[in-house]
């Protein structure tokens, strides 16, 4: 290696992250113990165990981690053979045949993440894989480590295909058991508080547990027979309760119990002898928990589904119930409308009437012929009918909402700023962007005085207008608390509402209203401390006329 490589390398470890390395040191000292633990009824002279859990730990750092760290790999693994193996193969075998299991795994690792199998095992295909590719990799794996040792010397020819065998089941072993559930930490795949649910159900499952591995290891000590048959019952009903997380857990603690029970029972029958009822425990435990896992999570979509048909039923009733008030509320709306008029004309001189009586008149009559319109445009939108486009000026539609909420904003003593500048005129239909902006200032001084009155908090509304493209975006900020955290993931979903007397429709209709108009909307944390939204809507640009 020459020195640019070497620095390079030196580099690369210098700068990894302290996470990279607390999760290196975790892994080596997992890796160590778990090997240094298996270590039991060795075939003479190697590392062959019945039961390598070590190797698990392997394959969940390679599944998750990727092929960039299998020289840790490599280390750990001859490190392992180093401290726990009494084996009297020469150092350099040792390294090759680490160098040589951890290239086997890393590539088996490597096809399995390219499969997308990198993270917790949730369907029996994914099983099918997982089981599939990590068998076919510890047979590879343990024929090439036994040719290893024979060459060396290490194992007698004769010895060379029982080795084969045994290192193989126990590898598989191991995998099978422990990988998935230290891949159940990535993306939190355990409903811990599902599991803990079922607390009664639990207890009883692991009382079976220990009675099934009570009672193997019972015969096996005192009678030497071989009966397993009853740790499939509790496993069989855990995987089928809990998926793969309760399978695989109890799987692995079966596991543990059973070997050492019968290492630490002396005369009772060789752990080699057990390799294969464990196999088929992990492997029947899997395939059972990814069908459990796989049929959870179907039902789970299945009801998110149903709930979102649900809500839209709501909506689409409620759309119902909207175009039979507006079509209610039209005709008194115009009368009211015709009335309001009418005594605007008989305040008029001569009668000489007070003229705040006929300012009033004026603004009522205003509100009303806004009402009527607002209520004929829900009307053709419920129907179905599409956004009128016109070219349309923002600023003047922000400026007309803003001085009819007048009054409520000096009561709320809220300071109210509009920014003019880079407000250009946008296509839009002009009462549902009216509509919008009133749902949105409402919302600002609703926001407001949810807060106490006494808050040291200056209450401030800014409307700023930018151009982005062919597009102008419309921002609403204020200083108020801010969107709940609990609502922000569904704040334009229907019926979503923090008010006791809110709907909760202003917010999904605006952005309605405004993609079909081919706009949006949506909201962000503000500048000023509490909620900003921004409407996106068109610009065009008006074609001069020449006098
Ligand atoms: P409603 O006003 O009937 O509750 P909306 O759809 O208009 O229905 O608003 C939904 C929710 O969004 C409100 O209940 C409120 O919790 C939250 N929200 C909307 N605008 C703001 C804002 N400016 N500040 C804080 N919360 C807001």
């Amino acid at each position: 290696m020459n020195d640019s490589s070497t620095t390079e390398i030196r580099r690369q470890v210098l700068t990894l992250s302290p996470q990279s390395w607390l999760l290196g040191a975790g892994y080596l000292t997992l890796y160590l113990l778990l090997d240094w633990a298996s270590y039991v009824q060795p075939l003479r002279h190697t590392s062959i165990t019945p039961w390598n859990p070590n190797t698990g730990v392997v394959m969940a750092l390679l599944l998750t981690r990727g092929w960039r760290w299998a020289p840790l790999v490599t280390l750990g693994i001859f490190v392992g053979e180093l401290l726990t193996d009494d084996a009297p193969a020469p150092w350099w075998v040792r390294a090759l045949a680490s160098g040589y299991l951890a290239l086997v795994y890393t590539l088996a690792a490597w096809g399995l993440r390219r499969r997308g199998l990198g993270r917790p095992i949730g369907t029996p295909k994914a099983a099918a894989w997982f089981a599939g590719v990590t068998a076919a990799a510890s047979g590879v794996a343990a024929a090439g480590y036994v040719a290893m040792l024979v060459s060396a010397g290490v194992l007698n020819s004769s010895e060379a295909w029982t080795s084969v065998g045994r290192y193989w089941i126990g590898e598989f072993n191991g995998i099978i058991a422990l990988t998935p559930v230290l891949l159940l930490g990535v993306g939190r795949a355990v409903r811990w508080d599902d599991m803990l649910r079922h607390r009664r159900e639990l207890m009883l499952q692991a009382l079976g547990a220990v009675f099934g591995v009570a009672l193997a290891f019972a015969l096996a000590a005192a009678r030497d027979v071989r009966l397993f048959y009853p740790l499939f019952a509790p496993v069989t009903w855990v995987a089928l309760r809990h998926g793969v997380p309760g399978a695989m857990i109890s799987v692995s603690l079966v596991q543990a119990a059973l070997v050492a029970a019968l290492e630490f029972t002396p005369g009772s029958i060789p752990l080699f002898d057990v390799q294969f009822p464990l196999l088929s425990l992990g492997v029947t435990a899997l395939f059972l928990g990814a069908l459990a896992t796989q049929r959870d999570s179907t039902l789970r979509q299945m009801r998110q589904q149903d709930a979102a048909l649900q809500r839209s039923m709501r909506f689409a009733v409620a759309g119902q119930l909207a175009s039979a008030l507006t079509h209610e509320l039209n005709q008194p709306m115009t009368a009211l409308l015709s009335y309001v008029r009418s005594a605007e004309l008989m305040t008029e001189p001569p009668a000489r009437a007070d003229e705040r009586l006929s300012g009033t008149l004026r603004k009522a009559g205003e509100e009303a012929g806004r009402a009527a319109a607002v209520l004929r445009r829900l009307r053709e939108f419920y129907r179905g009918e599409g956004a009128r486009l016109e070219p349309t000026d923002a600023l003047s539609v922000c400026t007309r909402v803003a001085e009819a909420l007048r009054d409520r904003m000096r009561r709320s003593a809220v300071e109210f700023k509009l920014r003019r500048a880079g407000m250009p005129s946008v296509m839009a239909d002009r009462t549902q962007l009216e509509i919008v902006m009133h749902n949105l200032l409402t919302n600002c001084l609703d926001a407001f005085d949810a807060l106490p009155a006494t808050g040291s908090r200056s209450r401030r509304i800014e409307v700023t207008a930018e151009a982005r493209g062919a597009d102008v975006l419309i921002g609403i900020d204020d200083s108020g608390p801010g969107i709940a955290a609990n609502l922000t993931e569904r704040l334009f979903e229907p019926f979503v509402t923090s008010k006791i007397s809110g709907m909760g429709l202003g917010l999904s209709l605006s952005r309605s209203f405004l993609r079909s108009q081919g706009g949006d909307l949506w909201s962000e944390p503000s500048r000023l401390g509490g909620a900003r939204f921004v409407i996106r809507l068109a610009t065009r640009v008006t074609p001069q006329t020449s006098m």
